[in-house]
């Protein structure tokens, strides 16, 4: 069985009953890593044992339930701290809810907060979006107002420098408040392929890709491998852009754009750089590729019935103590 249907099953079971909220493309789904395939996410745990536990902070605490609860940044000076799955956000700000041509959805989840980089970097390419013939964004997940894992949803998205955007034009007039929190999606997948659908996607879609990746702050974007394959096909002469766009599960109606650290801040990690090339060849062929062989889906289902052990705060770097603890 092919696992990217099988997540693509999942998810479209899940919104059939009405949960879609509930569900993040990237991560409804816990799915064996494939060998030769890199990691989404730095997987690497920044560990600090026997540290003295700052005041008002429950250090053995679940951590998503504890970030999942602040309301508003942490008053200090702006740090990513950790590593994309892992860590916390210092001196968050917030992505305005509207823009000249942006509109942030699902303002109740109170996640459209990110690294001042993140959001300078939203407003300029929702600036350049006009230019490519859309009248603005839809910003969906960015970060939670201290980072750290959600409740729901994202493995990563913790440290400020992830964003979801959609791959859907602003609309004409503005979201209500209700048409924010369920926005209709379209995917850019035909159902039950793993082709793009020609009736829905179009070169504006690949221009603002393509201006998404060739932001220099910009370490990788997450797509749909029907998308990157469609990418791949569109591109002429410079593609090094391409490189920077990385296929992954799901995927389909938005994009993850994920930001280098910042410099000059020790303690933010970023991810090795995608592989040289344009990521067209060999690599996308696996993900294209029709068939999965049977012994894959029994291992998936050990790895499903396995309970993963909760990140506790104690599990994040020692200065997401400090992040929480902070006014
Ligand atoms: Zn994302």
């Amino acid at each position: 069985m092919k696992i990217p249907s099988l997540a693509g099953f999942f998810l479209s079971a899940l919104i059939a009953m009405g949960v879609q909220q509930a569900v993040s493309a990237e991560t409804s789904v816990p799915i064996p890593k494939p060998s030769g395939v890199e990691r989404k996410a730095g997987s690497a745990a920044t560990t600090t044992k026997n540290a003295a536990s700052p005041r008002r902070v429950n250090r053995n605490a679940v951590a998503k339930a504890v970030f999942g609860k602040a309301k508003a940044p942490a008053n200090l000076k702006a740090r990513a701290i950790g590593s994309y799955a892992r860590g916390c956000l210092a001196g968050g700000t917030s992505l305005a809810a509207d823009g000249p041509s942006w509109q942030v959805i699902r303002l109740s989840r109170n996640r459209n907060w990110g690294h001042p980089a993140m959001v300078k970097y939203i407003e300029r390419l929702a600036a350049d979006v006009p230019s490519i013939g859309w009248r603005g964004l839809l910003v969906g997940d960015m970060t939670q107002p201290r980072g750290g894992p959600m409740p729901s949803g994202h493995s990563s998205h913790q440290i400020g420098l992830d964003a979801d955007i959609w791959l859907r034009e602003m609309p004409k007039a503005r979201l209500s408040g209700k048409q924010r929190e369920k926005p209709r999606y379209v995917s850019m997948v035909r159902k039950g392929t793993k082709r793009i659908n020609r009736n829905v996607w179009t070169d504006d879609h690949a221009k603002l890709l393509r201006r998404a990746a060739s932001d220099k702050q910009v370490a990788r974007i997450f797509v749909n491998a029907a998308i990157k394959k469609a990418l791949c096909d569109w591109a002429t002469g410079d593609r090094s852009w391409l490189r920077k766009i990385r296929p992954w599960y799901g995927h389909d109606y938005h994009f993850h754009v994920r930001l280098s650290c910042p410099k000059g801040f020790a303690g933010c990690k970023n991810q090795a750089a995608p592989p040289a090339g344009d990521g067209c060849g060999k690599a996308l062929a696996w993900w294209l590729k029709p068939e999965q062989k049977k012994k894959k889906t029994k291992k998936k289902k050990t790895a499903k019935v396995k309970k993963r052990r909760e990140i506790r705060v104690a599990d994040l770097p020692q200065a997401c103590t400090q992040v929480l603890a902070a006014q």
